[in-house]
């Protein structure tokens, strides 16, 4: 019986679209299922939006819809970027559906209702003191509340610890707080929370063995990098004031209402906490999934042979290494095979990825400039390994990597062989009984890792048998490298087997056989034995490469190729169709269009010049009549933070900004910048605020005080709007004389 897998990626977070790493966990999860697939594995791979927490339930109350419109909204978003790159889930879910909700709450009960001779419950009820912002009748998650640094007093800092200083602190801890959400005081107010003991010694003793005894049986082998740093955990941990403690701290589960998410069984007004639903969600996906196809869920789950993986990033192995398989074990369920944990990818080495510069590596972006998604498939696989680390997207080497390894190397092999196979010998292929031989001899002794053809040796792959027993060897430490997530190593291991191909090629050198008649044997040997070896280098690419791997096999006009078939060659006689061009090369300007930060163009004349920079002011607006200093004194200039920014329904012209001027309140301001900014650009940017003008009452509601901008004299000539952004330094509320 073939194994069965049940694969899962982290479940994003339902507040905005995908960035580059969300795409580069779903490739690496994708890849790996595509190969388990090929090898005749059953796999479901499933996902799922992570839907609930205060984030969306603000998120949605600003953007004007319910949290439910609004998830529903970011969902219908995900399939131009899962279609776009290739990702093949069987299912993508939401954590608000249904079986989430009802799965969810029968965790808990279990959890909490275990008996005195099982230990006990595991569930437990304080009372804490937390903010409350009298305003909008809520408790204050920490990263609402800002207020003075109790360590270096700068002013405008989060709840849990200072951007200036460093330190971390308890919320309580900050001097003059206030909420973000509405500029108000919050209050301590003491409310009963749910905790998960993760401190019950049954929770410390499974969690211990199970992340620490990699080779007992049904224990997960972590990575190594990744259980020593859990070991820590079990030994000493930060609490949110900065203090450590000994061993597991309990974990709180709980939130009050208003909270966008399920509603704990028997407590009205009690939330489940996001974190608790969310990996929940895996199973309610899966379930979800089985119930279209007929199939029972929890015989599908008892199954003793059933194989459950999660890929995620390394910021929330805690979740994934610590909760959830507690939270399986004692609700008496199923624990996780084992969790893929991968570092962060930075782009350019980060240094793209501030705001003012451009978001780093935009995929749709990247989609709609034309670029090849199984380029970004191919250069990911080729940097990542079995290893918790970060890579970099450096955009030099994605070019170097795309034309010179896979184009120049791999799909050029095609081009060297299928033109002479084609017009000389009607498609059809010679027999190429020596290489047949040596690929059909699976295990032809290579030492781990390391091809047993010695590849400086030029004579050793002028002949078919050692260029196929190489190609064997390739394709069997492809498997071992895939398995184990080492896409590097396999892409490494087909780059170098091109290479000897190509070696084989230049030796042959079939456009001078092709010039001598008598030769004709000579050439449609050797055409096929290169033909036969694209066949085996694009079914060691194809979990990295389906779409090219696809039309390879319209082109060698053959079914799908997989690893069951690998070690067989295509028969003498085998028609080939007509080669296509498989993929084209990446163009310096692909990437610098992609990255090209998003600044204003600069302006130009009507000539199409840059205009010049002396002496004339543009649009020629003629300086306004002296003042005096009493008279400016007049204006009262302060500085203010961009708190919050969003669209203005109705209006194509006006951002609403939310600004904080130091005054322990918050201004509603509109301003005509739309056609310049969008709202996330500025949130956090300080700007300059004309804080004395009289109130305006506007079509979409009052606007408190004016937002300084520049602009040029002859609006047609240069429509842009430029607003003030004082230098680092400046705090909200000091005043600009
Ligand atoms: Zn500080």
């Amino acid at each position: 019986m073939s194994r069965q897998l049940f694969v899962t990626t982290a479940l994003p977070y339902a507040n905005a679209g995908f960035h580059i790493g969300h795409m580069m966990e779903y490739i690496q999860a994708d890849t790996w299922v595509r190969f388990q697939r090929m090898q005749g594995v059953n796999v479901d791979f499933v996902c799922a939006d992570d839907t609930h927490g205060a984030p969306i339930m603000i998120a949605a109350e600003k953007a004007g819809k319910t949290p439910q419109q609004f998830v529903a909204d970011i969902a219908a978003g995900r399939k131009q970027y899962l279609d776009g790159f290739h990702i093949s889930f069987d299912n993508w879910h939401s954590t608000d559906a249904p079986e989430n909700h009802e799965m969810a709450r029968e965790i808990y009960r279990k959890l909490r209702d275990l008996s005195s001779a099982e230990g006990g419950s595991l569930i437990e009820v304080r009372t804490i003191e937390q903010f409350f912002d009298p305003q909008k009748n809520m408790f204050l998650p920490d990263r609402y509340i800002k207020g003075e640094c109790p360590k270096c007093h700068a002013k405008d800092q989060y709840g849990d610890n200072c951007e200036v200083c460093g330190s971390v602190y308890a919320p309580t801890d900050l001097i003059n707080p206030f909420s973000v959400l509405s500029g108000a005081k919050p209050e301590l107010k003491n409310s009963e929370h749910f905790f998960f003991k993760l401190s019950d010694p049954r929770c410390v003793e499974f969690l211990e063995d199970w992340t620490q005894n990699p080779n007992k049986p049904g224990n997960p082998k972590l990575q190594p990098e990744v259980a020593n740093k859990i070991k820590e955990w079990f030994t000493v941990r930060t609490n949110p004031d900065g203090t450590t403690s000994e061993g597991l701290g309990d974990w709180d589960i709980s939130r009050d209402a208003p909270y966008f998410g399920i509603e704990i069984p028997d407590a009205p007004g009690k939330y489940f906490y996001v974190w608790l639903d969310a990996p929940v969600g895996y199973l309610a996906s899966l379930k979800n999934l089985l119930t279209k196809r007929g199939v029972d869920f929890d015989a599908y789950m008892a199954n003793p042979d059933l194989e459950q993986y999660h890929f995620i990033g390394k910021d929330i192995v805690t979740f994934h290494t610590l909760f959830w398989p507690a939270m399986l074990k004692f609700s008496g369920r199923k624990t996780p095979d084992n969790v893929f944990v991968h570092g962060f990818l930075t782009v350019n080495n980060g240094e793209k990825m501030s705001k003012s510069r451009g978001t780093g590596l935009d995929p749709l972006k990247y989609l709609s400039l034309g670029m090849n998604p199984e380029w970004l498939r191919y250069y990911l696989a080729a940097k990542l390994s079995a290893r918790n680390e970060d890579i970099d997207f450096n955009a030099n080497d994605f070019m170097a990597r795309v034309n010179s390894d896979l184009i120049g190397k791999y799909v050029n092999i095609a081009s060297r062989a299928a033109g002479f196979i084609n017009k000389k010998f009607g498609g059809r292929l010679a027999a190429t009984p020596t290489f047949e031989l040596a690929i059909r001899y699976e295990a032809s002794g290579g030492t781990q890792g390391t091809p047993h053809v010695d590849m400086s040796d030029p004579m050793l792959v002028q002949n078919q048998s050692p260029l196929a027993a190489l190609l064997s060897d390739t394709l069997r430490m492809c498997q071992e490298a895939y398995e184990e997530r080492n896409t590097g190593l396999a892409t490494r291991l087909i780059m170098s087997a091109a290479d000897a191909v190509n070696a084989y090629v230049d030796l042959k050198k079939p456009w001078i056989l092709a010039k001598d008649p008598e030769q004709a044997d000579l050439l449609h040997e050797a055409c096929s034995v290169v033909i036969q070896a694209f066949r085996i280098l694009t079914i060691c690419l194809k979990p990295i490469l389906p779409s090219v791997a696809s039309e390879v096999e319209k082109f060698l006009n053959v079914d799908r190729l997989d690893w069951a078939a690998a070690h067989q060659t295509l028969a003498a006689g085998h028609v080939i169709g007509e080669y296509q061009h498989l993929m084209q090369r990446v163009t310096p300007e692909q990437l610098d269009a992609l990255f090209e930060p998003k600044e204003p163009v600069q302006a130009v004349d009507s000539a199409g010049e840059a205009p010049e920079t002396i002496a004339t002011i543009p649009g020629g607006e003629a300086i306004a009549p002296t003042i005096t200093i009493d008279d400016f004194a007049k204006i009262d200039l302060r500085i203010a933070k961009i708190v919050n920014c969003e669209a203005v329904e109705g209006s194509t012209k006006l951002l609403r900004l939310t600004l904080d001027a130091g005054e322990g309140r918050m201004r509603n301001v509109f301003s005509g910048i739309a056609s310049m900014y969008k709202p996330e650009e500025l949130v956090g940017q300080f700007t300059v605020l004309v804080a004395n003008l009289a109130p305006r009452k506007m079509k979409f509601g009052i606007s408190e005080g004016m937002v300084m901008a520049a602009s040029h004299g002859d609006e047609k000539a240069n429509p842009g709007i430029y607003i003030l952004n004082p230098w680092p330094g400046a705090q909200p509320g000091m005043r600009i004389h």
